[in-house]
């Protein structure tokens, strides 16, 4: 493990490589503690690098049984002789041959006592590996970094009954039994240069399923997914998703896959989500399993997702790879912006941009708004792996759909072509990439960029006046950003506003302007204003009645606005916008603002705030026959954090908490009639579809079930009683389950006894079963948290299965994790430091959940500081950890 001796890596020290590693030949011999590894290196001096530099290979933890150069067997025992330096984090030749050579080094790994589940590890009985960020060099010495491309050829020997599948990366070329032994072999060859990160080998005893696509040109491709024996028919969803994001990759961007082979494996222990390894996808189970049984809707639309998003990555991060992690956004918020679009394209657009957008606010904007804000280009890091963040990611990919918006689709697709064209086979920058849409575009796009160089969430201001004589509406637009961590003064953004005007009850009134306070015709076409100073202000004539303005339609920014709409506007909007986004935002922003009030009463001891015409609004789009899927976005009360970061200083969770339930049953309550009728209207229909439609239903009939239940226990727990018995749908029935736990009594305990005995044998459900126990927003729950620690079927070791109980707590019960005794920071804080020998990354992520102490009131606050300067604190952290501890703290 490294500790904390680390020095930062800061993006102004990047300097090419000195050496250039063309090939890479493994020879790997799997054994559950003693893989032997070997590796021949075809490394030459990089004629832009440093003339006599030392070559320093990356290590991490490794041991060197035999080293040799250009045949030459090295004494380990006397390094001074051959001028090198072993140790188990570096390979240093100090005076390397000035020409092409090999070097050929051999090592011995335990991939069983590998509980950091980076490098070669085992999940259940299989081997596998995960790379990304700097796990090669866990597994043998390389120069691990992403601007070094190498052609690697792998071979895989293992016993034929422990690991009767081998994969690596790229196509098989050999493969066969080691006569007169019980071993066998397999050789793959990946002939298109790449990074180390995206090296990986699988070995073990799968079931698989395969497939067939034929690309455009022709290119028969086989398409194989590796589960865990008997899981085979849940891969089938994921097939079918691949299959799909293939063709739209081709379809949308003209992109083809290019091996002939396409392997996905799916393992139960795994950090992240998923890993886009060329030719050899390395998938955490969950998002790759499912049945109509065992699955939700939303576990379904993530698989889609998720799947797709890893096969983008084919072009965009793989083909095209990142000069250097600072750059992790090239790849990342572009793949995701790729993955939205699928997503889109396949459900509801307005629906899937309101999930989007949920996400993007519930974890990027108070990541944003608290102590770990950061750029989307970073500019220094003390530790990579905690860099993979929704800023990276969410934020990223809303700066790519920001340039789509403010260039147009047409000269975006250009430039993606020309980068495609530009930079493939190559490790790239964001300016590489900028500069392809600003030569396409013929627009200077420097200041565009500051959205990578600019940490923290603009704020939009918005003032309006209507002149009725003149028919002239004025629109008063100022940016500014608060100081985020390193980054006290802001520059102004470019910010695209896309914009409506609407007459109540006649749509959009067309945009004309000019004058001083005009737009340019480009944006009244468009009806994207743009705002890259401080201020402007736009006056629009021949406005006959005074519009209500619909800004930010489908949320053209990432930005917070601040515009004081009336009551009555809000409600214009909710009924009328023709921009569906903004119709749910407006509810939105209805719903916080009488949230925010009722904050305030319960605080100063009154009851909480009321609102008729907000309930009689949200009566009327239940009513409505608009898509039931948009409609549940609707309806959908914003979440605590929402509200929690809102309101921005001196937050108490319980009053919001209080807030939000009295709210739920007011709706459930003064509309429970409607919302029955809804619930009875929206029946299921067999057989089971995860199709958009059907699951639109569901989420609308179980969202009005959750009102119901909210506004009378009795009834609500009837129901969804009725519902849990009855269903054989994971959907409906973990809805039910979810709605039965909010009351309590036995009949919740009976309903999670009941549920854990029928999922038992279904680890991904027994996840959901751990999770929503430990969001229970009430005071017993640590301590039903501390005894499922105990549970037979728990373990620390499954990183799923640990986020499922710890994390859940943490993220999604902030009045518990946020009690006002600390005892939630301190069960958190103490589980991360017992947690952080065995998987620092984990740890660190979970700590991560005290990303937004700064904004509570005193006492909670003081509370959460020292839990985590008890971290900080500690002998012997990781550097992750440490990392985030110092981090958090530093205000
Ligand atoms: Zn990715």
């Amino acid at each position: 493990m490294r500790t904390d001796t680390a020095k930062p890596v800061r993006l102004k020290d990047y300097r090419v490589p000195d050496y250039l590693i063309g090939k890479a030949d493994l020879d790997v011999k799997l054994h559950p503690s003693a893989t032997r590894v070997g590796v021949r290196l075809a490394i030459r001096p990089n004629p832009r690098g440093c003339p006599n530099a030392a070559l320093v290979l990356d290590g991490d933890g490794l041991t060197a049984k035999r080293i040799a150069l250009d045949g030459q067997v090295l004494d380990l025992q006397k390094t001074a002789a051959w001028n090198g330096f072993i140790t188990p984090d570096a390979l240093t030749l100090n005076a390397p041959p000035q020409r092409p050579f090999i070097l050929e080094v051999e090592t011995e790994i335990d991939p069983s006592a590998n509980t950091q589940l980076m490098g070669l590890y085992r999940s259940g009985s299989a081997y596998c590996t995960q790379c990304e960020a700097e796990g090669f060099r866990r597994i043998t010495y390389f120069l691990d970094r992403p601007d070094v491309l190498s052609v690697y050829t792998v071979r895989l020997e293992a016993e034929i009954g422990e690991a009767p599948l081998l994969l690596s990366n790229g196509n098989k070329i050999a493969s066969g039994k080691i006569g007169g032994t019980t071993r066998h072999f397999a050789i793959w060859h990946d002939p298109y240069p790449k990074p180390c990160y995206l090296f990986a080998l699988v070995g073990g005893g799968l079931g698989s399923i395969f497939g067939d696509f034929t690309t455009r040109s022709g290119r028969k491709v086989k398409l194989g997914i590796h589960v865990e024996h008997g899981k085979e028919p849940q891969a089938a969803y994921a097939m079918d998703a691949l299959k799909r994001a293939m063709k739209w990759d081709e379809r949308v961007y003209g992109r083809e896959y290019d091996l002939d082979i396409f392997n996905i494996v799916a393992v139960s222990h795994f950090n992240m989500g998923a890993m886009e390894n060329k030719g050899l996808n390395i998938f955490n189970d969950k998002y790759v399993l499912a049945s109509p049984a065992t699955a939700t809707d939303t576990d379904y639309a993530h698989i889609e997702a998720v799947i797709a998003h890893e096969y983008f990555h084919n072009w965009t991060g793989n083909r095209i790879t990142c000069r250097d992690w600072f750059q992790l956004c090239l790849k990342e918020g572009l793949t995701v912006f790729r993955d939205h679009a699928f997503s889109a394209d396949m459900r509801s657009a307005p629906v899937r941009r309101i999930g989007d957008v949920r996400t993007l606010r519930a974890q990027q904007f108070s990541e944003d708004a608290g102590p770990l804000a950061h750029n989307v280009r970073p500019e220094t890091y003390m530790e990579i792996n905690n860099f993979y963040t929704s800023t990276v990611y969410e934020k990223g990919a809303e700066i790519i759909r920001m340039l789509k918006v403010l260039i147009g689709d047409d000269a975006f697709y250009k430039g993606m072509d020309l980068y495609f064209a530009r930079y493939d086979g190559t490790a790239a920058t964001i300016e590489d990439f900028i500069a392809c849409f600003a030569d396409i575009a013929g627009r200077d796009l420097t200041q565009f960029s500051r959205w990578y160089s600019q940490a923290g969430t603009p704020l939009l201001e918005v003032a309006s006046s209507y002149d009725a004589d003149a028919q002239t509406f004025t629109l008063d637009l100022a940016q500014s950003c608060k100081p985020t961590p390193g980054q006290d003064k802001k520059e102004p953004f470019v910010i695209p506003i896309a914009l409506g005007l609407v007459a109540p009850g006649a749509g959009d009134i067309p945009l004309r302007t000019g004058g001083d306070a005009g737009a340019s015709g480009a944006e009244l076409a468009s009806g994207i204003i743009e705002l890259s100073s401080p201020r402007r202000r736009i006056t629009f004539r021949d406005v006959p009645c005074r519009p209500v303005p619909s800004l930010l339609r489908g949320f053209s920014a990432p930005v917070r606005l601040d515009y004081a709409a009336s009551e009555a506007d809000l409600l214009t909007l909710i009924a009328h916008d023709s921009d569906s986004f903004n119709r749910w935002q407006a509810a939105q922003t209805y719903a916080t603002r009488l949230l925010q009030r009722s904050v305030a009463s319960i605080r100063a001891g009154e009851a909480p705030y009321r609102d008729k015409d907000f309930l009689a609004a949200l009566g009327t789009v239940i009513d409505t026959n608009a898509d039931p899927a948009f409609v549940a976005q609707v309806i959908g009360l914003p979440g605590e954090a929402d509200i929690a970061r809102e309101i921005g200083e001196d937050v108490d969770p319980d009053a919001i908490h209080r807030a939000h339930d009295a709210l739920a049953e007011d709706i459930g309550k003064e509309r429970q009639e409607t919302l029955l009728a809804a619930y009875w209207r929206l029946a299921p229909e067999e057989p089971y579809s995860p199709d958009a439609g059907p699951a639109g239903r569901r989420a609308l009939r179980n969202a009005a079930l959750a009102f119901v239940a909210a506004g009378d226990k009795a009834e609500g727990a009837a129901l969804a009683m009725r519902q849990f018995e009855s269903t054989s749908t994971m959907t409906d029935k973990f809805a039910a389950l979810c709605v039965l736990t909010r009351i309590t009594g036995q009949e919740r305990e009976d309903a999670l006894q009941a549920f854990y005995a029928a999922y038992e044998n279904e680890p991904l459900v027994i996840d959901k079963w751990f999770a929503l126990q430990a969001a229970i927003p009430e005071h017993g729950t640590l301590a039903r948290v501390r005894a499922l620690m105990q549970h037979k079927a728990f373990s620390c070791k499954n990183p799923n299965r640990l986020r499922a109980l710890a994390g859940s707590f943490a993220a999604a019960n902030p009045t518990q994790f946020n009690a006002g005794d600390g005892s939630g920071y301190d069960f958190i804080a103490g589980l991360v430091l017992d947690l952080d020998v065995k998987n620092p990354q984990v740890a660190a992520r979970l700590l991560s959940a005290f990303k937004s102490w700064w904004i509570l009131e005193p006492q909670r606050r003081s509370l959460a500081g020292a839990a985590l300067q008890r971290v900080a604190c500690a002998a012997s952290l990781s550097a992750d950890v440490k990392d985030i501890a110092e981090r958090s703290l530093a205000h």
